[in-house]
């Protein structure tokens, strides 16, 4: 259940690394809205909207997250 992912700009030629995150197996462990992000790379913000750990879990492919 440790296994780490990368939540990452979705830009594709951006693919800047903001932070990672190891799930903790419960679904009340994470929940994530209102936050915005700023990418330093290309200069994207983003806003977080209701990101639970299983949400997370679900759109992670091959351990890497895109937002
Ligand atoms: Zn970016």
């Amino acid at each position: 259940m440790n296994r780490k992912i990368e939540i990452r700009c979705r830009r594709a030629n951006c693919n800047k690394l903001f932070m990672n995150y190891f799930p903790t197996g419960e679904n009340n462990g994470l929940y994530l809205a209102g936050i915005e992000l700023k990418c330093e790379k290309c200069k994207r913000v983003l806003r977080l909207k209701n990101y639970t750990e299983e949400v997370l879990i679900e759109h992670t492919i091959d351990g890497v997250f895109r937002v």
